[in-house]
């Protein structure tokens, strides 16, 4: 009997032969996963990856992504995520229960401080806020309640480079668990697992997947046991990725050095021609001396992300400001960074906890692949328009 079209198209014999070997992984795509037989399905563990099971758990592209952003930290095992975001949210009700209490840093990415204020709050969890310069300070903030403590380097808008050593150690001190928001340093600028930090989440958005178009986060950690409780809770949370998504970050891995260190170069160039514009008062990035947290910088870092702020005096009115911003024509005004093209955005100071310190306009530069040249001319004709 000829099969009815349908089973034929679902049921056709042809298989491509093994083999096919080509410099980029495959896309493999799935809800089911099929089994063998009965037997092999009885014997799978969805934890353990040497099979599959259901493409929630995992499919050759998703581990493959897995295991290359596991290297690049530095860590042993890495779980993915919807975002950067969802990574951060990831790690607090794996490890929060009623009664206990956050610390973050008090420039921390403000999504993760909203969620605290919030949803963590609703589910009896506290949070405090914590000076990342002033390690003896965050010491005595510590107590038998604190169960996790967010790091972040460098601070995603004021830029302040926090004293990761000193925070760490007195963590550690207490058997407090601490997690690295390695968003700006990308895996690159430092090495997290090498400062005895617990668990290192970074956006894959930002700099693995470089093109302003994917989201996705992860969750990297080094001890069997943590990571075991992560990926319960992220299996109990149904969280997954697309496999296109990862295909379009595994794509853009490879040249991630490269990119990182070109957005980099060209930042610090514009950030030290900035520094010597009358309408600046003060350049807030990692690697100048006029940034926060400098000295930290230097002790652990060559590199930075192309990332930095500027204070514009406060002589001139946020209408002139606003009009800087809207004349840039090769910057988009937008949020996220580390894609192709060079973005700016002005924050307001007075709803970012910097305890005054921080006068003037702020506006955030993330700095893409734009020849510099072309770059500094648009920010000069638009501050020559601005501000006359
Ligand atoms: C962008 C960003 C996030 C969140 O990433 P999304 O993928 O946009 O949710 C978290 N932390 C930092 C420092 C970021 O810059």
């Amino acid at each position: 009997m000829k099969p009815d079209a349908a089973s034929a198209l679902i049921h056709h014999a042809y298989e491509p032969p093994a083999g096919f070997a080509a410099p980029q992984v495959g896309v493999f795509k799935a809800s089911t996963v099929l089994f063998e037989n009965v037997a092999a399905v009885r014997a799978r563990d969805w934890r353990n990856k040497a099979g599959y099971t259901y493409g929630l758990h995992g499919t050759p592209t998703s581990f493959t992504l897995e295991e290359r952003i596991a290297s690049l930290e530095g860590g042993r095992h890495c779980l993915l995520v919807p975002s950067g975001l969802a990574a951060i949210a990831l790690v607090d009700q794996a490890l929060l229960a009623p009664g206990d209490e956050i610390l973050l840093p008090a420039n921390v990415y403000g999504p993760s401080r909203e969620l605290a204020r919030t949803d963590l709050a609703r589910f009896g969890v506290t949070h405090r806020l914590y000076d990342p310069l002033d390690a003896a300070g965050f010491a005595a903030l510590l107590s038998e309640r604190t169960k996790l403590v967010w790091l972040e380097a460098a601070g995603s808008v004021t830029m302040e480079f926090p004293d990761l050593p000193g925070l760490v150690a007195a963590a550690r001190a207490r058997g407090i668990t601490t997690a690295l928001d390695n968003t700006w340093g990308a895996g690159l600028a430092f090495d997290g697992f090498a400062l005895r930090i617990d668990i290192v989440v970074q956006a894959l958005t930002k700099f693995p997947s470089g093109g302003g178009d994917v989201l996705m986060g992860s969750v990297t950690t080094r001890d069997d046991a943590l990571h075991e409780r992560l990926k319960l809770t992220h299996m109990h949370l149904g969280l997954g990725v697309g496999a296109n998504d990862c295909e379009a970050i595994l794509r853009s891995l490879p040249s991630l050095p490269l990119r990182y260190r070109a957005h980099d170069e060209t930042a610090r160039t514009l950030a030290a021609w900035l520094q010597t514009r009358p309408e600046v008062t003060r350049v807030l990035h990692p690697a100048f001396e006029s940034c926060p947290g400098h000295a930290y910088w230097r002790a652990l870092c060559t590199d930075a992300a192309g990332l930095f702020s500027v204070l514009f005096d406060e002589r001139y009115t946020q209408a002139q400001v606003d009009r800087f911003v809207d004349g840039l024509q090769l910057f988009g005004i937008g949020y996220s960074w580390a894609g192709p093209r060079s973005l700016a955005v002005p924050y307001d100071l007075k709803a970012m906890r910097t305890d005054g310190a921080l006068k003037g306009h702020l506006v955030r530069f993330s700095i893409g692949l734009e020849e510099v040249e072309s770059l500094r001319a648009d920010i000069e004709q638009s501050l020559k328009a601005a501000f006359a």
